[in-house]
């Protein structure tokens, strides 16, 4: 028997930064409810099908995107996931940094992809108003970080440890894992611990076009997992 960690990350987008407020509804529809011709595929179907077969998922949630439109669609995600009694975890994009209605930092220079682009303090913040957002939508205090993009470093680490949460699994050895700060020249596969924080790493493997690839279920065969 294999033990195996399920994870999903559930965040929306709207096509663009252009007339945010405008596309929202639509997008947050299809990114979490994943509308197509033969029905839905998105998040509720997700959570129906482990409950069917028995299985926890952990449900990393962004929140960053309510500091623009509003708490109560975050908090429409986090019961979703409450109800069929799965876990949700804190996950963040700091695409949306810039846009939202509070300012969430003191300087914020336009718009940065990853959060390892941000200073240590910075990313301290972020973290800890990402967490916050979820507790004030209905969920828990976290324990488990997903940086977005994978975009994490060794300060992602010491951030999420000053905020009290000692589980990340942002270390992705086919995206930025290998450029973290973290264990140099080690391309790592197994979970270990970085000064006060458990790092569970995703699950890579060989493609055949010599890279490497995340074990992501819906982008890999049955055979290659
Ligand atoms: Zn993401």
């Amino acid at each position: 028997m294999l033990d195996v960690f399920l994870t999903v990350d559930v965040e929306v987008w709207c096509g663009g930064w252009r007339d945010l407020d405008k596309k929202f509804p639509n997008a947050f529809k299809k990114y979490v409810y994943g509308p197509t011709s033969r029905g839905n595929y998105g998040l509720p179907y997700q959570l129906c099908k482990l409950q069917e077969h028995g299985l926890t998922g952990v449900f990393f949630v962004e929140p960053l995107f309510s500091t623009r439109f509003g708490l109560n669609s975050l908090a429409e995600i986090l019961s979703l996931i409450k109800e069929s009694d799965q876990e949700i975890q804190l996950h963040l994009h700091t695409e949306w940094v810039d846009e939202s209605k509070k300012p969430l930092l003191d300087n914020i220079a336009g718009k940065k992809q990853h959060l390892h682009y941000f200073s240590l303090e910075e990313q301290t913040i972020l973290i800890q108003e990402g967490a916050r957002l979820i507790e004030l939508a209905g969920g828990r205090s976290v324990n488990a970080f997903r940086a977005g993009n994978f975009g994490f470093n060794s300060e992602t680490l010491r951030a999420l440890s000053t905020n009290h949460i000692p589980f990340d699994s942002s270390y992705n050895a086919s995206v930025f894992g290998q450029d973290s700060g973290i264990s140099p020249g080690i391309l790592l596969v197994e979970p270990f611990k970085y000064e006060e924080v458990y790092e569970y790493p995703m699950t890579v493997f060989q493609d055949g076009t010599h890279s490497l690839r995340h074990a992501q279920i819906t982008a890999c065969s049955y055979q290659e997992m």
